[in-house]
């Protein structure tokens, strides 16, 4: 038997998970450096922090806003097609 005492320390850390928005990597990092907003780095050495990411999502966001304006000029122009071709139709008679 030996004369060493086993010591076992159970620590806990809360991770947050992140995407770098130029390699595209999943990290995670402690709470305490997210919520500091700092500037930190990815896995793969590029720049990332908490500004970038609120960058983006504020891009998602725009995105989001120009896709349903497109829908609807979409569904406006084939409202506006069907009444022509129904014009044309009846001057066909
Ligand atoms: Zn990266």
């Amino acid at each position: 038997m030996s004369d060493h005492s086993l010591f076992f320390i159970e620590t806990k850390c809360e991770l947050i998970t992140q995407v770098c928005g130029t390699c595209g990597i999943v990290y995670a990092v402690p709470r305490r450096f997210h919520n500091d907003g700092k500037l930190s780095y990815c896995p793969n050495g590029h720049h990332s922090n908490r500004a970038s990411a609120a960058v983006l999502e504020e891009s998602v966001d725009k995105l989001r806003e120009k896709i349903s304006m497109l829908y609807a000029e979409n569904e406006r122009l084939e409202r506006s097609n069907r009444s022509l071709r129904a014009i044309v139709k009846r001057g066909k008679k």
